[in-house]
């Protein structure tokens, strides 16, 4: 048994500051105090408890590129971060493609238990952008994310194609990184004042811009569920509005690095910045911020991009494109974006993704019976991130001082990261 008392907690219809009790795998009660014999007591005066945190977009590199990161250290850093589910983009080496390799993935997610590893899928075959992907094995086997992360699907008869056969599988998704490479073609960052300044190849926000409009296009003639991936544009933030205005599902997500931080961050041309999409202009990341308040945008993703140090040691314009971000998230998102509201934070970083991956024990407010997936995260707690449980270290907030801490997170009832206690 686990009584965590005074804390600021999450319900159903307001926040409590209440004394909570899990036994098992479930919380039993909210509100009164046990008979606690042979509990562990945890006080938790002025910290927010709340449903464990969900990351809709995280790369474990697992198989394929395990010096980068692997399953095991993936979830400690995801654990560490409040997170008890994570979404695994599928473009390992080889891909998640079809139903043996979703199989296999899935069969080395269960035998992780500390984080709920959630397996999603390509859209194309070998994530080349030709074929259809084996979408009726995958979904047999659970899949139900589908996406080719790294690059949209490159022509708009095929994505066409895509969203007729995924919208009669109930609950699946289509996951877009809206990059077009025609557009977008060798960029590094951002295209504005800023790359040209440096002399750097810029990466316009239409490149983006565009394949959001297309999508929405063919989701809307298809009724298909479109999930837009780690937006970065103001223009595209409009083009969702539009598109839930008139009643359509798209959903979206944003990263903790795209609200904290704008293009004016490259000056020092520090290869753990360089991410894609780019950090793009101030303008930009207000609307996101706009957007990630409001409810226009669902949902906070990591993008979680592990790289070795080793890759990363090399002149920007070289450098891999990705940050890690789960040890992160919660920090960067509280200073940055959603820190005055809880009701909001947890809303955007476990209700909401919860609910676009379809995950039933995960991102439900606390009261008698929910699932015992929770995070203690104190909003105020100060600290400076260094080093991370991830194997790669390229993080774009190391050296950075942030406000809001994850304390300890709960996973089906067992402690699966504490760090420094109240
Ligand atoms: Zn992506």
């Amino acid at each position: 048994m686990i009584v965590i008392r005074n804390a600021s907690v999450l319900r159903a219809d307001g926040i409590d500051q209440s004394t909570v009790v899990i036994e098992g795998d479930t919380i039993t009660s909210v509100g009164t105090e046990p008979v606690s014999n042979g509990a562990r007591l945890i006080d938790a005066k002025g910290v927010w408890l709340g449903p464990g945190l969900v990351d809709l977009h995280v790369h474990l590199r697992d198989p394929g590129q395990t010096w980068k990161e692997d399953v095991g250290s993936g979830s400690r850093a995801a654990a560490a971060g409040g997170f008890t589910a994570i979404v695994a983009m599928p473009n390992t080496v080889p891909p998640v493609d079809g139903g043996s390799s979703a199989v296999a993935a899935i069969e080395r997610a269960r035998a992780v238990d500390t984080v709920d590893i959630v397996v999603a899928g390509t859209l194309t075959e070998g994530r080349a952008g030709k074929e259809m992907a084996g979408f009726d094995a995958m979904y047999e086997a659970g899949v139900r994310i589908f996406s080719d992360d790294g690059d949209a699907v490159p022509e708009a008869g095929l994505l066409r194609r895509i969203m007729a056969y995924l919208r009669d599988l109930p609950g699946a998704v289509v996951a877009e990184h809206a990059e077009d490479r025609s557009i977008a073609g060798e960029g590094h960052m951002h295209e504005g004042m800023v790359s040209a300044r440096l002399g750097i190849a810029g990466l316009p926000g239409v490149a983006e811009d565009v394949i959001v409009a297309r999508d929405i296009a063919i989701a809307a003639e298809m009724g298909a569920a479109l999930h837009i991936q780690h937006v970065s544009t103001a223009r595209s933030v409009e083009l969702i509005r539009d598109a839930r205005a008139a009643g359509m599902s798209v959903t979206s997500e944003v990263t903790p690095h795209h609200l904290a931080l704008d293009d004016s961050a490259l000056e020092g041309l520090d290869p753990n910045l360089k991410m894609y999409p780019p950090l793009r202009g101030a303008e930009d990341r207000s609307a996101l911020r706009s957007a990630i308040r409001d409810g226009v945008i669902d949902a906070i993703a990591t993008d979680h991009a592990p790289h070795a140090p080793s890759e990363k040691a090399v002149p920007f314009e070289e450098a891999p494109r990705g940050a890690i971000g789960l040890e992160t998230a919660a920090a960067a998102v509280a200073s940055h974006a959603l820190g005055e509201d809880q009701r909001i934070f947890f809303e955007r970083m476990s209700i909401s993704p919860a609910r676009i991956a379809g995950l039933e024990r995960q991102g439900r407010e606390l009261e008698p019976g929910s699932p015992a997936n929770l995070v203690l995260f104190d909003p105020a707690r100060r600290w400076v991130p260094g080093s991370f449980a991830s194997k790669s270290q390229n993080s774009p907030f190391a050296g950075m001082e942030l406000t809001g801490r994850v304390l300890a997170t709960i996973y089906e009832g067992r402690v699966s990261y504490e760090g420094e206690l109240i």
